[in-house]
């Protein structure tokens, strides 16, 4: 249905960026198809860069691009992107803003297109936002 080459450009990139989540998130876990929270980012940070487009200067060729729900609509490319990563500003949560130890909190991906949106949770957050993706509407409380 789509004679657009341009499509083509984005499905090689979208394939390129399941390597990439794979490989830099590989402690954390990986949403593909995000519900509730997750999906509300998501869904803020689509409209908060269509609303004010900002990022690096390197977005041009279709490739991966990366992030942050603590930094609403900003995209960066993987090489600007990943200093940011090694940053303390992924201590804190997303969701709940609680500061988790070093170590402890989880980083999650969301990928939407070519986009990967990186998602910083304390572990109690993280169980229930993964409960959450796999359909399971109420984990609240419970480790
Ligand atoms: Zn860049
Ligand atoms: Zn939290």
């Amino acid at each position: 249905m789509s004679a657009n080459p341009i499509d083509d450009q984005i499905e090689a990139a979208v394939a390129h960026t399941g390597r990439i989540a794979a490989h830099v998130f590989a402690s954390g876990s990986k949403v593909d198809d995000p519900r509730g929270w997750v999906q509300q980012v998501a869904d803020d940070f689509a409209a908060a860069y269509l609303a004010d487009l900002r990022g690096c200067g390197h977005l041009e060729s279709p490739q991966p691009v990366f992030g942050a729900a603590s930094q609403m609509g900003a995209l960066w490319c993987l090489r600007c992107f990943y200093p940011r990563f090694r940053e303390a500003m992924w201590s804190t949560c997303d969701r709940c803003g609680r500061t988790s130890p070093e170590g402890e909190a989880a980083v999650s991906a969301v990928t939407m297109g070519a986009v990967i949106l990186v998602l910083c949770l304390c572990p109690q957050c993280q169980a229930t936002v993964t409960a959450e993706q796999q359909g399971g509407p109420r984990e609240e409380g419970r480790g």
